[in-house]
């Protein structure tokens, strides 16, 4: 099938050179903070995925990785803070050092929700690393310890971000222009 109509992608908020910058920066940051730690790295599927691949390959410390799959119920551009694990973690994460690498932290609910759960697991330690983050629709009070980049109340796609699933495989972030 044939599809004409233009691609639904709006401004670009973070340009290719820019992400690969800042990767690099966080990745040496936490490779300093982490140094002789028991770093397990817990990648949010599936929008923090090229996040999570590339921003490993700048950590020079020793890591684990493991995945979560979640939904959030609520609307397409709205989470309600109901979360839903449709993958959990293949290993239990007591005494050690987690970081969790998250695509985008909007209202925040998810990611309260991931906090208190993995929390209860026992880390020895829980922090949060997000590529980008919304501040002005924060809900909810979650600390994020390193931060890509701050972007405005946009609905965004690229870069492993998608809408309906797809433009994850773009190399920028934009805005998505579609309806
Ligand atoms: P929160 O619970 O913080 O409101 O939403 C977090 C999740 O909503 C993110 O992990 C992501 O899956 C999705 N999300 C929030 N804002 C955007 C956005 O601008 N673009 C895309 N593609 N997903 C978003």
């Amino acid at each position: 099938m044939t599809d004409n109509s233009a691609p639904p992608i709006g401004a670009i908020l973070v340009e290719q050179d820019d992400l690969r910058e800042r990767v690099i920066a966080l990745g040496r940051q936490i490779s300093a903070d982490y140094e002789g730690r028991d770093l397990l790295l817990v990648g949010v599927l599936k929008g923090a995925m090229l996040f999570l691949s590339d921003l490993m390959r700048e950590i020079s410390a020793p890591c684990e990785v493991d995945f979560m799959a979640v939904a959030s119920y609520g609307s397409a551009t709205d989470s309600s803070g109901v979360v839903r694990i449709l993958k959990d973690l293949d290993a239990p994460i007591e005494g050690r050092d987690v970081l969790i690498v998250e695509d985008i932290v909007d209202s925040g609910l998810t990611l309260q929700y991931l906090l208190r759960n993995l929390g209860a697991r026992e880390p020895r330690s829980l922090e949060v690393c997000a590529l980008l983050t919304k501040p002005e629709r924060r809900k909810a009070d979650v600390a994020i310890r390193y931060t890509g980049f701050e972007i405005p109340d946009r609905f965004v796609i690229g870069y492993g971000l998608d809408h309906r699933e797809r433009w994850r495989n773009l190399p920028y972030v934009a805005e998505f222009a579609g309806s």
